[in-house]
Parts: structure tokens; C-alpha cells; sequence
């Protein structure tokens, strides 16, 4: 694993407005410290670059680990996964009012369930937070 400057985490962490860029959770409201994923792993040949770079929650990062793809549930295809730097969140994913994060693309189907984005206990986390107008 390579180092990362407190410098580029502070840069990554700004640009992500302090928002995990996978699912949202801000960090303010996270249960452990956000993190800096390599968007693609350095196994991968992905450089500890800002245009590789992003901040994921530790639920996010761990289930997304080093993967690049995964089967689009609805059609069993290969799909890359979401990629925060090069495509735009709200086209792959909505956010519905009970706290689910809705796909809205092959891509979409298939980074939401790697991630578990609505796992039930996170999606009744999440409907809290919007209640409360953090989300
Ligand atoms: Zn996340």
C-alpha cells in the first residue's frame, strides 16, 4: 500500500465536499473515519494520482476492495463499476425519500449490490438521516 500525503487526503477530501462519493454518507455522520480509495487498485496498476483517487466511507471501501467490475444483476453482464472521477453520480444512482439509493444504469445495479448500498440497516440509517436533514 502506498503512502498517501496528508496533503492529497486533505485535497481528495475537499473535492468530495467530505462526502463518501460512492454512497453519499457524509463524514460527520459515519460511524469510522472515511477513507482514500484507489478507484482502481494499485494491484490493478492504478497510481496514487487525484484523478484516481476518491473518498469512500469504510462500508464502501471494504466491500468495493480492489474490484473494477461485477455482473449487472438485471442482465448477468460485465460492468465496470462506478467511477466517481469520470462519470456523474446522478446518473447512475437516485436517492428516494425512504433512504434507498435507486440504480439507474447497468453500472449502477451493479456498484450499488458490490457495495450493499441498501443493506436494511443502512438504508433505515440513511431514511434517519434524511429526516433530520443531514442527508
Ligand atoms: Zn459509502
Amino acid at each position: 500500500m502506498t503512502y498517501i500525503s496528508e496533503e492529497l487526503r486533505r485535497k481528495v477530501a475537499e473535492r468530495a465536499e467530505y462526502r463518501c462519493e460512492y454512497c453519499r454518507l457524509h463524514v460527520d455522520n459515519a460511524y469510522f473515519s472515511h477513507e482514500i480509495d484507489h478507484i482502481y487498485a494499485e494491484k490493478h496498476g492504478g497510481k496514487t494520482i487525484e484523478t484516481n483517487l476518491c473518498l469512500a466511507c469504510a462500508d464502501c471501501n471494504r466491500y468495493k476492495s480492489s474490484d473494477l467490475c461485477s455482473l449487472d444483476p438485471l442482465t448477468d453482464e460485465i460492468v465496470a463499476l462506478y467511477h466517481p472521477r469520470r462519470q456523474t453520480w446522478s446518473d447512475h444512482f437516485r436517492l428516494n425519500d425512504e433512504g434507498i439509493i435507486e440504480p439507474l444504469s447497468p453500472r449502477g445495479r451493479a456498484t450499488g449490490r458490490i457495495l450493499w448500498f441498501n443493506d436494511p440497516e443502512t438504508v433505515e440509517d440513511r431514511r434517519r438521516l434524511i429526516q433530520l436533514g443531514e442527508f
